[in-house]
């Protein structure tokens, strides 16, 4: 497995692989990798010839109260589990050659960055669309994989790539979890003993509210107020938002729909944790 820091390495690299028609998988991550990011990985290396996982905390997607200065790193471990999911390089660019001294432009994908975790972290969906915008134009993936834990933004860089015209095409792949259901989160990390079960209400009220839907209740305000009332039973859990939404633009939905989104996101201590499933009518019993 190689390693490249520098960006005119990584483009030559690339330059060389589509000369010889490989195909090129790109994981964009933040490292202090987990199953989460694994599964992304694993599905690269199967369907693509060469796969290169990216690490780089990007200062811009974080907002002045965030945790950018204390956000987990385990390069070491990261580097171990992705040689042995048999990934081809690691990229591994530094801030300053990602964002030198007077960089000026930033992406900013309109309208559908205005909801969930837009509303309250302005300039993150920017950070999130320059990065990746930056990285494609790096890598020159034929395919990027993204995870549906942050739907909002696999939704973003589908956007972002579609109204660019980037020849790339993403894959999305579903949610992993731990054991009791906590979806695997590198910030999971900062999480207290205490906080394990706070932070587990969000999947309970996730899949309390899957199973009501289930059971023919298609009122999205109720399925909202109950989903609020078994989180806020956690003195520790600060909730941010929860949204019962179109899957596509993030409008709220006022009843449930072929397909609707239910997204949330909840301070448990310091740490910010979101969670999300999709629902469909068509899936109610009755
Ligand atoms: P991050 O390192 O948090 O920026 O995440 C990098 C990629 O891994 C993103 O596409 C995430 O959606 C994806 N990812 C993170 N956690 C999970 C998870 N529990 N299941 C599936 N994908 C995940």
């Amino acid at each position: 497995m190689e390693i490249i820091k520098s960006i005119p390495e990584m483009k030559q690299w690339s330059n060389r692989v589509r000369e010889s028609h490989k195909t090129i998988g790109l994981v964009p991550t933040m490292g202090s990798l987990h199953a989460g990011h694994m599964s992304l990985v694993q599905k690269s290396v199967s369907t693509c010839d060469v796969t290169v996982a990216s690490i780089f905390i990007n200062p811009v997607q974080f907002g002045k109260n965030e945790d950018l200065d204390t956000y987990p790193q385990d390069l070491e471990g990261d580097q171990r589990q992705l040689e042995s999911a048999g990934v081809d390089v690691v990229f591994l660019p530094s801030r300053q050659d990602m964002y030198p001294d007077g960089y000026k432009t930033f992406v900013s994908v309109e309208g559908i960055t205005n909801h969930l975790c837009g509303k309250n972290r302005p300039g993150f969906f920017q950070g999130v669309a320059t990065v990746v915008l930056k990285l494609f134009n790096i890598v020159r993936p034929h395919t990027g994989f993204f995870g549906d834990k942050d739907w909002q933004q696999a939704t973003v860089v589908e956007t972002l790539l579609r109204d660019l015209n980037i020849d790339a095409a993403i894959e999305r792949l579903p949610i992993v979890r731990e054991s009791g259901g906590l979806a695997k989160s590198s910030r999971n990390l900062y999480l207290s003993q205490e906080e394990m079960a706070p932070a587990l209400s969000l999947y309970c009220a996730l899949e309390r509210a899957r199973q009501r839907v289930q059971n023919g209740e298609f009122s999205a305000d109720v399925i909202r107020q109950e989903i609020r009332q078994m989180i806020e039973k956690n003195q520790q859990a600060k909730i941010d938002y929860i949204s019962v939404c179109d899957p596509e633009n993030f409008i709220e939905h006022d009843e449930i729909k072929d397909k609707s989104l239910i997204a949330l996101a909840v301070h448990i201590g310091k740490t910010r944790l979101i969670d999300n499933c999709i629902v469909r009518r068509a899936e109610c019993k009755e």
